[in-house]
């Protein structure tokens, strides 16, 4: 029969020597309902109401849950972000660079290159991948910022400045315009 999450738990707890708590099972019940990837912090909110467990225990818990396999843990900037890992396979991630967001990678090709990825002397448990760019909300702030401090900064040109700056633009416009004739 299949181990429930809390029994894995607890026999990790026996065999470390730790004490059995109320609060781990409760934190636990919390996690395994849990969609996402969430900080230590977010799971604390998420903790029931008039429950007696301090953000300091949530912290561990989430560190001893890492520890058993219960949890997948992310470093996303500068952030520890955990998600559910009982019955949930080994996935990949991308991560915005920008807001922090992270997402679970959906593509096959992914999975299968790193399946397929040779390790010489080295036996391959699992993997976890990250790709690490922009989401379309954050490359339209970008875009905005850019657009403001181009503002910004012509606003402070001299006429000649801009006058070169005009010439510039025309420049590599006909540049543009040779290297298609080509
Ligand atoms: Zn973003
Ligand atoms: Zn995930």
């Amino acid at each position: 029969m299949e181990k429930s999450a809390k029994d894995i738990l607890d026999s990790y707890i026996e065999e470390q020597g730790k004490r059995k708590t109320p609060e781990r099972h409760i934190i636990l019940d919390v996690v395994l309902k849990m969609e996402g990837h969430h900080s230590a912090d977010e799971i604390y909110a998420m903790m029931p109401e008039k429950s007696p467990i301090s953000r300091a225990t949530v912290f561990s818990t989430m560190s001893l849950f890492d520890e058993v396999g219960l949890v997948y843990s992310h470093q996303v900037n500068g952030r520890t972000l955990y998600e559910n890992a009982y019955k949930v396979e080994p996935h990949h991630h991308y991560i915005c660079n920008g807001c922090g967001k992270i997402w679970n990678m959906k593509s096959k090709t992914v999975f299968e290159a790193a399946a397929a990825c040779r390790t010489p002397r080295f036996k391959k448990l699992r993997s976890s991948l990250y790709i690490y760019g922009l989401c379309d909300a954050c490359v339209a702030r970008l875009y905005r910022l850019k657009k403001k401090m181009e503002k910004e900064r012509e606003a402070k040109m001299t006429r000649e400045e801009k006058r070169f700056a005009r010439i510039d633009a025309e420049l590599s416009e006909a540049a543009k315009w040779i290297n298609n004739i080509k």
